[in-house]
């Protein structure tokens, strides 16, 4: 038989030595966050330093160059840096390119940093709440998770509480990280071009819009009117919409279709337009539960395995305090009993239906029973539920920051995704080629 101390030892021992050696670890932290300030700031002078030497002789000419064109090398712009002191931010005094290669003196003079929050004019800086005030402990920064963000259309938190999160937050690694992503991004991101507030392609038109606005829209939908179908639409889908006539004719009827993906965000450039946001089902969903808790509208999630919707539920409701979810009910219910899937929907008090069942055979669903349906907004959602309960991990933040979220459902599904995306993708952006060249478009 055990003496009683000897039961107790295990336990607490175990316990406090795990306590100890986190206290010693978190007195480490701070030194160590010194450590990688001071090593950044290094980092960030030998990069600046290096490239003035390497582009010193394209410097020099184009010193030159604007000194001639307007009479003087450097023009100057006064914003607000670290601890809200002001500098001056270099340009070269005429529009051309390069014009913002004297901002490597600007690092050097220690006025920015090559990664961190946007740099602000003295009007912004004075907008900037106490809650995002924490920006200004680090020095502003040539390339922004801000812009990086709304460059590849994936901005859908303010700017103030994305540059708060990145300074909470900040490290040398992920500021390696935020710079190679907005190298890529600049080159997705393409120069300016008109937004106008429809897109088309192949005929289908997309709303430019922004999340918010969407948010928005829905929720005045909602709130009552003429019942609405809303679709999200990616290079597959208007892959589908290309030889599929009834999936096509249910997109031009529907009140609203939204662009998902960046695949869409390309073919925008390829047509010489810029799409506003990524305004996918995926990253729309949080944000209309948040407005749904918040106003006392019902969801209604149709559709996935059996389980799959109740985790979503579950998830959503912890997440959300006060949401509504109205009903669940799996999407492999036996077609006889669609009367009562139906009847159930419209009984539980929901205002908005979500379906999925994956593009086209949801859409076509919601289509099919349109008059039977009483809610007043009806949307197919496609993967989504399995995202949100769980089931598969969704790509990392920095993949979808760089349009790579589709490579990463690739490699997980790649029996079921390969011909959506590796024969897909390349269809997709072949027929707006010969959209953008004046071709067919239907
Ligand atoms: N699904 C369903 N009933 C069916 C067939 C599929 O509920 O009869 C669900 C499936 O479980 C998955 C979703 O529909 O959750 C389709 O996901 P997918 O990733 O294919 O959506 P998409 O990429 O087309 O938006």
């Amino acid at each position: 038989m055990k003496r009683p101390h000897e039961l107790r030892i295990p336990g607490p021992l175990g316990q406090r030595q795990r306590h100890w050696r986190a206290l010693w670890l978190r007195s480490l932290l701070p030194p160590l966050t010194l450590l990688g300030l001071v090593l950044s700031r290094l980092v960030d002078l030998a990069l600046a330093l290096l490239l003035l030497i390497l582009l010193s002789p394209l410097l020099l000419a184009r010193s030159l160059i604007a000194r001639l064109r307007s009479g003087q090398v450097f023009a100057t712009e006064p914003l607000v840096g670290r601890f809200r002191a002001p500098f001056e931010r270099l340009r070269f005094a005429d529009e051309a390119p390069g014009q913002g290669l004297p901002v490597l003196l600007n690092i050097l003079r220690g006025d920015m940093a090559i990664a961190g929050p946007r740099p602000l004019t003295a009007a912004e800086a004075a907008r900037v709440g106490v809650e995002a005030a924490v920006r200004f402990t680090v020095r502003p920064g040539v390339f922004s998770p801000y812009r990086l963000k709304s460059r590849t259309g994936v901005a859908y938190a303010p700017e103030a509480q994305i540059d708060r999160d990145y300074a909470y937050g900040q490290s040398a690694r992920g500021d390696a990280g935020l710079v190679v992503r907005s190298l890529i991004g600049e080159v997705l991101g393409g120069g300016e071009a008109p937004t106008p507030p429809i897109l088309e392609f192949f005929g289908v038109p997309i709303v430019n819009t922004t999340m918010p606005e969407a948010v928005d829209w829905i929720a005045a939908r909602a709130g009552g009117g003429d019942p609405a179908l809303l679709a999200f639409v990616n290079p597959d889908c208007l892959n589908i919409a290309y030889v599929d006539a009834e999936y096509r004719r249910i997109l031009l009827d529907a009140a609203r279709v939204l662009p998902d993906g960046i695949g869409i965000h390309i073919g925008c450039r390829m047509l010489g337009v810029a799409l506003q946001a990524n305004v996918n089902g995926t990253d729309l969903f949080p944000q209309l539960c948040e407005r749904a808790a918040q106003t006392g509208l019902g969801l209604f999630l149709l559709g996935a395995r059996p389980g799959i919707a109740d985790a979503v539920a579950a998830n959503m409701r912890a997440q959300f305090p006060g949401l509504r979810i109205d009903g669940v009910q799996d999407g492999y219910f036996d077609p006889a009993d669609e009367d009562a899937v139906i009847d159930g929907i419209n009984a539980s008090g929901a205002a908005i239906l979500l379906v999925a069942f994956g593009v086209p055979r949801q859409e076509k669903w919601l289509a099919r029973n349109q008059e039977r349906l009483t809610l007043p907004v009806r949307m197919g959602v496609g993967g989504l539920f399995d995202f949100y309960s769980g089931r598969i991990p969704r790509a990392p933040v920095w993949m979808r920051e760089i349009g790579l979220e589709w490579t990463w459902r690739l490699m997980q599904e790649p029996g079921r995704m390969w011909r959506r995306y590796v024969i897909g993708n390349p269809l997709f952006l072949y027929r707006v080629w010969r959209q953008a060249r004046g071709g067919e478009t239907s």
